[in-house]
């Protein structure tokens, strides 16, 4: 895009500062108009423009905070180009700590492009799309694992192709994992790609309803970096020796309802027979280890310790080796700053660093 920007909806977009307004984004069935807080800031240089957004899903509140620490960190009177952001973009769910938009119980996640004059959930991403997204050079969006997970803080990517401008840019969000997927019908991330050719990259970072500190720095540390990426801060990339892109997540259903013991942390990796967690029936005195079959990185498990039968207890991105040649595999790029980052497909050898 680069042209600069004068208006967002009906909020100004002023150079060194914040404007804090709202976004129409439909109508309540009552006919009353519906609104989502909306933030803009610019500067007098003309430049990319960027859209960071989180809050789709009110069960996830690592999102906005991740937003709103990204905001404190900003320097504006370094700013160059336009930054756009939505803090919470479902305010309904939030309010009753629900994934869904609590107005018609869809996911907006899954609603785009939505339709103009189509369900609540459906005009709120319409609005989105056409009045927002539609705007940006790039996206950044921000969720968690909802309200029984985590998840190692990560990116996620398309799978194809392979050089898509998502690629570069998430990748520079500088995670040790990066996760290579095809996104779902009606996710954002898909939809804004299809329609306007808009990258979307899609962050992960903890859950569980729980502000995670450590992943909250590495988020903010993170974001600051796609910024610096995409030209609109000054200042080096600082990015890890090495990356792993990977594209085989597994995920474990309990096969006991029970008590759930989690032995490897997120971030660790395992090996074929390594104990990933046990399952405790109190009522029948059933117990269920469940064993690692691959290697992998552990990327999510579920947090709380009382499970159901049939829910996710454990989900891995699996390696497609175990050997060290595994390592061999790698391309090399050349982030912004001029350094090298090895990037590896699959691996073994790795351990998160927060964990070692
Ligand atoms: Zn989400």
């Amino acid at each position: 895009m680069t042209a600069s920007i004068k208006k967002v909806g009906s909020v100004s977009v002023q150079a060194g500062r914040w404007t804090r307004g709202k976004l129409k984004v439909g109508l309540y069935p009552d006919g009353r108009n519906a609104f989502i807080p909306l933030l803009t800031a610019g500067s007098k240089t003309k430049g990319p423009v960027g859209l960071l957004i989180t809050g789709a899903h009110g069960n996830e509140i690592n999102g906005p905070e991740v937003v709103e620490r990204v905001l404190s960190a900003l320097d504006l009177s370094k700013l160059r180009g336009t930054l756009i952001v939505l803090p919470i973009m479902n305010p309904w769910g939030f309010a009753e700590r629900s994934r869904f938009v609590s107005i018609d119980q869809r996911d907006l996640n899954r609603s785009y492009p939505g339709h103009r004059k189509g369900s609540f959930t459906f005009q709120v991403a319409w609005t989105i799309m056409h009045e927002v997204v539609k705007l940006a050079d790039f996206v950044i969006d921000v969720h968690d694992a909802g309200e029984r997970q985590i998840m190692l803080p990560h990116s996620r990517i398309h799978a194809e192709p392979k050089y898509d401008p998502t690629r570069a840019i998430g990748l520079a969000f500088g995670s040790d994992v990066v996760l290579v997927r095809d996104a779902e019908p009606g996710m954002l991330a898909r939809e804004a790609r299809a329609e306007f050719g808009t990258p979307v990259i899609s962050l992960e970072i903890g859950g569980a309803m729980r502000i995670w500190e450590d992943y909250q720095q590495r988020a903010v540390h993170g974001v600051l970096n796609i910024l610096r990426s995409q030209g609109m801060l000054p200042g080096k990339l600082e990015m890890p020796a090495q990356q792993l892109l990977l594209n085989k997540r597994e995920g474990s259903a309990a096969e006991l309802t029970g008590i759930q013991s989690t032995w490897p942390s997120i971030g660790h990796v395992v090996k074929p027979g390594d104990p990933l967690y046990q399952i405790y029936n109190p009522l029948t005195g059933e117990k269920f280890v469940h064993r690692a079959r691959t290697c992998g990185v552990v990327l999510s498990n579920n947090i709380l310790g009382r499970v159901d039968k049939g829910m996710e207890a454990i989900a891995t991105l699996n390696f497609t080796g175990c050997g060290e040649e595994a390592l061999t595999r790698g391309d090399i790029i050349r982030n912004r700053a001029g350094s090298n980052v090895r990037i590896v497909s699959t691996g073994l050898e790795w351990r998160h660093p927060a964990h070692e």
